[in-house]
């Protein structure tokens, strides 16, 4: 039953760097990290040498073990291994098949060790606390940021569990939203869409958004550091602006199809990988925002979508040329993304994954 319940919620987090910490504080914390990881680095060992790629709860013995090898407590000792046995059950899914060594120290931590509360005083807005039961005893106070008061705002749950770790030198705190994922919706349009960033993100209802992400990445200097940070924000901020109020379903190309290639080719300092990476960006930020609408996001086969023509239903190699699409068999003229997010609408109004089988069935309603 529980497990059915939490199906049906939505999770995001917000990272809060705890630059304000104290050094004593940091340090106790940092040790923490660092205990954790090797306790768990411990745990994966064994269970990849078990050959246990279950993702189980380890058994109490094997948390014994731990317990007295590292001086842990049992309730921590099994916090550990059930994050350890879950990297070990996902790296085993994975096509490459070595034993997982952890880079990262970040260890979740349950409401068996924290609790969060709002902070009584000035300065801060939320108090973390530390409360044993293995982790350290402390009281780490947070100050709120943009992102968690807009969730708060939005009807987000704050959750007992965070995440705590260390990048870059930087100890930070996830917290975690939890939210009612509303039903489908039953009413709207199916709309396509489609983006090549040096127009923007298309949709066939005749929105464009993130015009200006294009130039922006071409005035990158060649060194510039956080210009992937930069670009997934202006993505963020750029679908912000969409109105998403008349869309049911959302039509996109199959990530899995897209050829590394295909999409605009970007100076030599930003290649084809980057624009690759542009697209997974972006369809990231669209899953989790249809998510929260109640929008049905589907994927479908981009083979040939943007030289088939969508008023005559024929396609064609020359109907393509750069931004400019222009039927020869209809003479139908429009911007290339247009043609191909109508495309992909027509294939999510039809329900089918590809333009082979829309064409087949198209041609067998006409006789
Ligand atoms: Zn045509």
């Amino acid at each position: 039953m529980a497990s059915k319940r939490n199906k049906n919620l939505m999770k995001r987090t917000a990272r809060v760097y705890l630059n304000d910490l104290n050094a004593g504080k940091s340090e106790i914390v940092r040790q923490f990290l660092f205990q954790c990881h090797d306790v768990m680095q411990y745990f994966i060992d064994l269970f990849w040498q078990r050959k246990d790629f279950s993702g189980k709860l380890a058994d109490l013995p094997t948390v014994h073990r731990a317990r007295q090898r590292f001086g842990i407590t049992t309730r921590l000792g099994q916090a550990l291994a059930k994050q350890a046995s879950e990297c070990v059950r996902s790296q085993h899914k994975k096509y490459s098949k070595r034993k997982p060594q952890l880079r990262w120290h970040t260890v979740t931590l349950f409401y068996h060790f924290v609790t969060i509360k709002p902070f009584k005083g000035d300065g801060f807005d939320w108090c973390v606390k530390l409360i044993g039961s293995g982790a350290p005893k402390l009281i780490i106070p947070v100050k709120s940021t943009k992102l968690i008061n807009q969730r708060l705002a939005s009807g987000w749950q704050i959750s007992k569990t965070i995440r705590m770790g260390l990048r870059k030198g930087c100890l930070w705190i996830d917290f975690i939203f939890e939210k009612q994922r509303p039903p489908l919706r039953t009413f709207g349009r199916v709309v396509g869409m489609d983006s090549n960033y040096k127009s923007g993100v298309v949709f066939s209802n005749c929105q464009v958004v993130g015009e200006g992400i294009y130039q922006r990445i071409q005035g990158f200097k060649k060194r510039q550091k956080h210009t992937r940070t930069e670009i997934k924000s202006m993505l963020g901020y750029a679908l912000k602006s969409v109105d998403w109020s008349s869309i049911k379903v959302l039509s996109i190309e199959d990530l899995k199809k897209v050829k590394h290639g295909k999409r605009e080719t970007f100076s030599r300092v930003f290649n084809r990988r980057l624009s690759h990476w542009l697209y997974r960006t972006l369809v990231q930020l669209l899953e989790r925002k249809c998510e929260e609408e109640g929008i049905q996001l589907v994927v479908k086969d981009p083979f040939k979508t943007s030289q088939f023509c969508s008023r005559c239903n024929r396609w064609d190699r020359r109907n393509r040329k750069g931004d400019r699409f222009k039927c020869v068999h209809c003479g139908y003229l429009t911007h290339a993304d247009h043609n191909a997010a109508h495309n992909l609408e027509l294939l999510g109004v039809a329900g089918v994954y590809g333009l082979r089988s829309y064409l087949s069935s198209f041609r067998q309603s006409v006789g």
